[in-house]
């Protein structure tokens, strides 16, 4: 034997063994990576990006985990003092997925998320696969069957009829074949090919198969509509598209805010853009809110692109699994989805898309609190691949960045044909005269009368109240108490057609008492007006025309949203009204009136956006009209016609409301100027949640760098929910990486106790 090959044997068996170390991350709170010795029997098969299976805690439970990386290590501690104790390391217990689910790119991807949404990387890892993909959904484990080398090599003779006849099946098969289809050819039972197996004569192996479902097996993948005829560009989206084709040309990091009025052609771009990456062989991801997700969305994408996935939240977990599977083969083109889209699993991704991306439902409410904008520029930067958000109304984060040259804005700033931008109209309520005719209505005269013309010229109307229900209060004019629920700091709201009392935080239902509750002394006052007594209110106005209600407590069944909004654009409903479910993205060009009921729903909520909200939602309700050949008109109702958003909003004037609200919120410290977290704390005792957050606020408090401010703890807006007390700090400072340093240290230290709840959430929406 030469020296080289002892040498070699040395390093392998000696004293300076090596072994494989798997990192492991868990879906849990705050976690370091966990090492594992991969065993002898696979080694080689564990890769990051699997998930695996291992013990964990004194138990030694077997538990699921992602394994993030795989090293080789040195065994023997006693050889090198940096190494592993082997004897110290658990054995990983085997693998689930194989390929891995997560390419590095994701696992860069979450491992940013973790740092700056201050959770896990297990937890962010969590996010990022969905469940039916874990679940393998549609798929089920199928027996299979073959036949080994040396039965076929020698076919025993003198076999009974049945095994003879499997046999001959199985071996003129290439493939191991399915039990259930050996028993059909073969025409045996599965206890005849039970004795073979028992003989040694067939072998079984488990295969994991997909199953297809009824209902997926007559939809066809992507039915083939017409192709759609491209429009000539107009001049600014060419100008816009100008901008964009170099970046994607050169394939590198780029954010553009388009930034275009409603109707300017926005879609138009992003649909330019996709068909550039396409054409190079290039996904594209095109994120909108799920309440945008409509068939004529879907059906513009289509027209354009022949394979498209579609991914939205009535998906089934095998639909979900079946579309994930088709994007990660790179049989996918386009993605178009809501907020989890964004993780779609593109081999290689060329463009990034997000539509309204002002829109709050892109921030997810639960662990990781991730804002699936600023993921998607995360991704984009990662990939080196260009970003376009797209708003009428960008939010102020946005706009500060563009402001700072980080994003480049494009700006359309005329409707496609010229067409002009609606003429609104504000109705302030505080002088408005009851109507003789309705005294107690929703709808003002100025309104009723517009709606009349309008519906006169043949035209469609459109009525925004985002409030649900019939009355929004019950109140006791003796003791002036507001009936509220049990269970929350809510008031109840009154819903007639149902007969009762509703809790819109936690949906509790009760029976309206007759008298007050509390005091047993009078008779109860319903009051305010929510979308089912406007709804009254109308049909009373319009008895002859055909109304239609649009809310979720409307539109429960399955595909109703889909069926009204088809009705109204055939023409054969005359007045759509509801909550915000009708404000956004629709396209209806025979719409000649919007009315908004109240335009100050939002206004006066503890929200430091709370004027932003209303500017966004009268601009976004207000570019429903005047989007057909006919000119539109707008009223909006209103106690507060001076209100800086409301005034802005009449005048489509996006430019000096974010003026005005910028020097607000650069006077408050509020974002986009510094960053913010909030720590929300609940759990069923006041006084515990108290105490906890009060401890923790001394911690934070005391470990915080300078520049770091702590505001609180405070009782949250909402006291409480679902019976849970709610108690909220937060932190400000001029960026967040101070924060997120802050979190990481003092979090982990002052874990809550049993019984209560923390949340963190780093550049939070909800301040309620
Ligand atoms: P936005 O997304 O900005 O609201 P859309 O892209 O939906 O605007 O465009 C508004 C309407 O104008 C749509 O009906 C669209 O088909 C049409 N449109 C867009 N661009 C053009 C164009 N270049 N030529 C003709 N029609 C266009
Ligand atoms: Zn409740």
């Amino acid at each position: 034997m030469s020296g080289l090959s002892e040498n070699q044997s040395e390093t392998l068996f000696g004293g300076d063994d090596v072994i494989e170390v798997a990192s492991v991350v868990f879906n849990r709170p705050l976690d370091q990576p966990y090492s594992y010795r991969v065993p002898e029997r696979l080694v080689g098969s564990v890769r990051p990006g699997q998930r695996v299976r291992v013990p964990l805690g004194r138990g030694n439970s077997a538990t699921i985990g992602y394994c993030v990386a795989v090293t080789d290590q040195k065994a023997d501690v006693s050889a090198n003092p940096t190494g592993f104790d082997r004897s110290r390391l658990k054995d990983v217990i085997g693998v689930i997925d194989d390929p891995p689910l997560i390419d590095r790119s994701m696992l860069d991807l979450t491992k940013w998320m973790a740092s700056y949404y201050a959770c896990s990387w297990g937890q962010a890892l969590d996010a990022v696969v969905p469940a039916g993909v874990k679940n393998q959904a549609g798929t089920r484990l199928r027996t299979c069957l073959s036949v080994p080398e040396e039965i076929r090599a020698a076919i025993p003779e003198g076999l009974p009829h049945k095994q003879a006849a499997a046999l001959a099946v199985l071996i003129a098969s290439t493939e191991p074949t399915g039990l259930d289809d050996v028993c059909r050819m073969a025409k045996c039972g599965p206890g005849t090919i039970a004795l073979m197996r028992k003989r040694g004569l067939v072998l079984a192996v488990k295969r994991r198969v997909r199953e297809v479902s009824e209902a997926e097996a007559d939809e066809p993948l992507n039915d083939e509509p017409e192709r759609a005829v491209r429009p000539e560009p107009t001049v600014e989206q060419a100008e816009a598209l100008a901008k964009i084709d170099p970046v994607l040309r050169e394939g590198k990091f780029a954010v553009f805010l388009l930034h275009g009025v409603t109707g300017s052609g926005k879609t138009e771009v992003y649909l330019s853009a996709i068909e550039r990456v396409v054409a190079t062989g290039r996904e594209a991801i095109v994120l909108v809110p799920e309440i945008s997700l409509t068939p004529q969305t879907i059906r513009r994408f289509r027209r354009r692109f022949p394979r498209i996935a579609v991914l939205h939240s009535h998906l089934s977990d095998s639909e979900r699994h079946r579309h994930w599977r088709s994007i990660a083969a790179g049989e996918i083109q386009v993605v178009v989805g809501a907020r989890s889209a964004v993780f779609a699993p593109t081999r290689r991704l060329g463009l990034i898309v997000i539509d309204e991306e002002h829109e709050t439902s892109f921030k997810q409410e639960t662990v990781p609190r991730y804002h699936a904008r600023d993921v998607a520029v995360m991704r984009g930067m990662k990939l080196g691949v260009p970003v376009i958000l797209g708003s009428a109304t960008p939010a102020l984060e946005t706009w500060r960045n563009a402001e700072l040259g980080r994003y480049e804005r494009i700006a359309l700033e005329e409707r496609v044909g010229a067409r002009p931008m609606p003429h609104v109209t504000l109705i302030d309520m505080r002088h408005e005269k009851p109507d003789p005719e309705h005294p107690v209505g929703a709808l003002s005269v100025p309104l009723r009368i517009a709606m009349t013309e309008s519906l006169k010229a043949g035209g469609q109307v459109m009525l925004l109240l985002n409030r649900r229900g019939f009355h929004t209060y019950v109140l006791c004019p003796k003791c002036g108490g507001v009936l509220k629920c049990d269970q929350c700091d809510i008031a109840l709201t009154h819903h007639k057609g149902r007969r009762k009392l509703i809790c819109h935080g936690c949906d509790r239902e009760t029976a309206p008492p007759s008298i007050c509750p509390a005091c047993r002394r009078s008779n109860l006052h319903y009051g305010g007006i929510g979308a089912e007594r406007l709804e009254r209110d109308v049909r009373l106005a319009f008895g002859d025309r055909v109304i239609q209600r649009m809310d979720s407590d409307t539109m429960r069944a399955p595909g109703s949203h889909e069926r009204v909004l088809s009705e109204f654009r055939a023409g054969r409903v005359d007045v759509l009204l509801g909550t915000q479910m009708i404000a956004k993205g629709l396209d209806f060009p025979n719409v000649t009136l919007v009315g908004v009921i109240n335009a100050d729903t939002a206004l006066h909520l503890p929200d430091f956006r709370a004027a932003e909200r209303t500017f966004q939602l009268v601009a976004q309700v207000a570019g429903r009209t005047g989007r057909g050949d006919r000119p539109g008109r707008v009223l909006v109702q209103t106690y507060a016609p001076d209100h800086p958003a409301i005034a802005a909003a009449v005048n489509h004037d996006y430019l000096s409301f974010v003026a005005g609200e910028l020097k607000i919120r650069r006077d408050q410290g509020v974002p986009p100027f510094g960053r913010m977290a909030r720590l929300i704390a609940r759990g069923e005792k006041e006084l515990q949640v108290r105490e906890y957050m009060n401890r923790l606020a001394d911690s934070l408090r005391s470990a915080a760098t300078e520049g770091v401010r702590l505001l609180g703890p405070a009782p949250a807006p909402v006291l409480k929910i679902r019976g849970l007390f709610r108690f909220h700090l937060q932190l400000r400072a001029a960026s967040a990486r101070p924060l997120q340093d802050l979190l990481r240290s003092v979090l982990p230290e002052n874990p809550a106790p049993r019984g209560i709840e923390l949340a963190t959430d780093v550049d939070p929406i909800s301040m309620l």
